[in-house]
């Protein structure tokens, strides 16, 4: 059976859509072939789904407007983020896991009391609502929140599957989904401020569809998208300098050329996600072991890079401390010193470029962790990166 077939795009269907073509058959005898039928119906299925992703856009875009996660903050406050609710306290099981859960109280009460910063101007976020988290997750993995079981595996706490759910949601998810709520609302404060600290949040490990590695809801892929709508920015850079890969929101933004992703991690530990590691604009792999100078070297290369490469309009910094030296988890050797250090070059570039920041504290849940991130911000401070509203 011969035929040709011939496209002829029309001038108004390149203007609607260029992959939508008129096709003109022109048999060589007279009967459409099988294989036409398919490539037809193969090209409508494809404007099928074209028409339900911007379906699904259009949703995301009615959600993000109508959500109260962003609000008017007053100026007396600081762009500082925290809220009594960030920390986990659930029966003594939390003495369960390796983590620190109160890390993020920790950090503001050694904040307060060194006199960097008035506890009534720390930001109080509200709480993400289902809405909220739709905008990035499906309904269906919020469903198996539902199960005690698989929230346990996701925040690595077993024992954490033998209670309900009510109280596994009231004592461990409404925690995060206030840090959640306080990811989002920083972009807002950062675009306002310059900058703004999210003392919690930084769940890098979820994506839309997958929770993992304590990280139950995609927070940074939430707020990138809140800012793209509410803050008509389109160009983010995350940089993420956790020790784990942030295989989250690299698989959130696969492809996706609004989202420039420099990942500085340890290629040997958790998660060894190698697809999302095809997404990463700029790998840098810092191998167990990697001591304080050597680590900060690469960084100041993969910043250089990042500066020449993407022109952005948010920073969204990653800036877990599991990279402390002693770290059972991160394995690598970075010091106290160190960490402020690389903090400040992250500040600096943002700086520079006048780029608004928002950084996220994220992992390093060892009992040092949270003086450490104090001591930073103080640092910050200090270099006037940031106002803390007293001179530290
Ligand atoms: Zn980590």
């Amino acid at each position: 059976m011969n035929y040709r077939v011939t496209p002829i795009p029309t001038e108004s269907t390149r203007n609607l859509c260029e992959s939508v073509a008129i096709f003109r058959v022109l048999p060589q005898n007279q009967t459409l072939s099988v294989s036409l039928c398919r490539y037809l119906l193969t090209t409508m299925s494809s404007s099928a789904s074209a028409s339900s992703d911007s379906d699904e856009e259009t949703l995301r875009r009615s959600r993000i407007l109508k959500s109260k996660l962003y609000f008017d903050v007053p100026l007396s406050k600081v762009p500082v983020i925290y809220a009594a609710s960030y920390d986990i306290a659930f029966l003594g099981i939390e003495k369960l896991h390796p983590f620190d859960s109160t890390k993020w109280g920790r950090i503001c009460r050694f904040l307060v009391s060194d006199g960097a910063l008035h506890r009534s101007c720390i930001v109080e976020p509200l709480e993400a609502s289902k809405d909220d988290l739709l905008v990035v997750h499906s309904e269906s993995y919020l469903n198996s929140l539902k199960s005690s079981a698989n929230v346990a595996m996701i925040i690595e706490v077993p024992p954490v599957a033998l209670f309900p759910n009510c109280l596994v949601q009231q004592k461990v998810l409404h925690p995060f989904r206030n840090q959640v709520g306080g990811t989002i609302l920083a972009a807002k404060l950062a675009k306002e401020r310059g900058w703004a600290i999210n003392v919690g949040g930084g769940f890098h490990h979820c994506c839309g569809e997958k929770g993992g590695g304590f990280c139950a809801y995609a927070d940074v892929s939430l707020c990138i998208h809140y800012a793209f709508v509410q803050l008509n920015i389109s160009r983010v850079m995350i940089i993420d300098l956790d020790a784990h890969q942030g295989n989250g929101h690299e698989l959130d933004f696969a492809n996706d050329r609004r989202v420039y992703i420099l990942d500085m991690y340890n290629p040997g530990i958790y998660p060894f996600d190698y697809e999302a590691r095809r997404y990463i604009d700029q790998k840098v792999e810092v191998a167990s072991g990697t001591t304080t100078n050597e680590y900060l070297k690469k960084l100041d290369e993969a910043l250089e890079v990042a500066g020449h490469t993407f022109d952005p309009e948010l920073v969204v910094y990653n800036a877990g401390t599991d990279i402390l030296d002693g770290d059972p988890l991160g394995r690598l050797k970075i010091s106290p010193d160190g960490i402020a250090n690389r903090d400040e070059k992250v500040f600096r570039f943002a700086r520079e470029r006048n780029i608004p920041i928002v950084m996220l504290t994220s992992g390093g849940y060892m009992k040092s962790s949270a003086r450490v991130i104090a001591d930073s911000m103080i640092n910050l401070s200090k270099k006037s990166l940031i106002d803390l509203g007293k001179n530290a």
